[in-house]
């Protein structure tokens, strides 16, 4: 079994809105801004690969914006860059068996659509999509607050598609023994962290739960997390599990780091 990291497009966002109530003279040592406040994040997937199948987690933001739209999330590319980096391992989309998705918000899901000016149309024709049952249904009946985070056109062509899987427990039939889910509410309700287990023990694609190293400190949260009170006390819990199985964490929006072990320090502190 091979695990690849898999660069999407990048977005920059308000560095502020990416660190909930933590001071910017702290955020700033961890992700310098820009002179708009905005700091750059990677819109990274997970691609795990046996004899057996190909195993993509998300598809990061993609070009399916409007440039006027690109240019508010800070996407300076035009060009769908998961695919290029797909093609460098020496991929198609259509070689894609299954594609887990967290959560539906347009930078982890986006990157399914084809570029708008190719019609923003759903590619992946030969994969499943694997979908919490409570993420989905948040998909399809968002709150006010994230309403503006989904892509109702891309929930319409997933369901139009007859490949969604919808998971139900923490298991997902079509992938196996090897792959199981932890849920979390505080991102956003039923956000579904896949673990798979490797060689080297498990690794799990922290999604926006953890979204970067500096977030695996328990207080820092997102001003984007729906509940971030409730997040705190989901990462003090899944943390010390996820030490003691050495497992490792997969961050999607860290523009340096697509990997790295759970740590505690001697203060009882964890760090990636
Ligand atoms: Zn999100």
């Amino acid at each position: 079994m091979k695990i690849h990291a898999v660069e999407g497009n990048q977005q920059r966002l308000d560095g502020g809105a990416m660190y909930g109530n933590a001071p910017r003279a702290l955020w700033s040592r961890w992700s310098p801004p820009d002179e708009q406040n905005r700091i750059t994040l990677a819109c990274r997937a997970m691609l795990v690969t046996d004899d057996r199948r190909r195993v993509l987690c998300e598809a990061g933001i993609g070009t399916f914006f409007a440039p006027e739209h690109r240019a508010r999330y800070g996407v300076t590319e035009s060009r769908h860059v998961l695919l290029d980096s797909l093609a460098d391992v020496g991929l198609r989309h259509e070689d894609i068996e299954a594609i887990v998705l967290s959560h539906l918000h347009f930078d982890h899901a986006g990157g399914l659509l084809s570029s708008h000016e190719e019609g923003a149309r759903l590619l992946f024709p030969n994969a499943r999509f694997v979908v919490g049952a409570r993420a989905w249904e948040r998909a399809r009946a968002p709150h006010a607050r994230d309403r503006a985070s989904f892509v109702p056109e891309l929930n319409r062509q997933l369901e139009d598609s007859g490949r969604l899987e919808i998971i139900q427990g923490d298991h997902s039939p079509f992938l196996g023994e090897a792959w199981r889910f932890h849920f979390s509410d505080g991102h956003t309700p039923g956000l579904m962290l896949a673990e798979v287990a490797s060689d080297a023990g498990p690794v799990v694609f922290a999604s926006d739960l953890v979204p970067g190293r500096p977030w695996v400190h328990v207080p820092i949260t997102m001003g984007y997390d729906r509940f971030p009170e409730q997040l705190v006390d989901e990462k003090a819990h899944l943390l010390p599990a996820l030490h003691a199985r050495g497992a490792r964490l997969f961050f999607t929006h860290d523009p340096e780091t697509a990997m790295a072990a759970v740590q505690r320090d001697d203060r009882g502190r964890y760090f990636a």
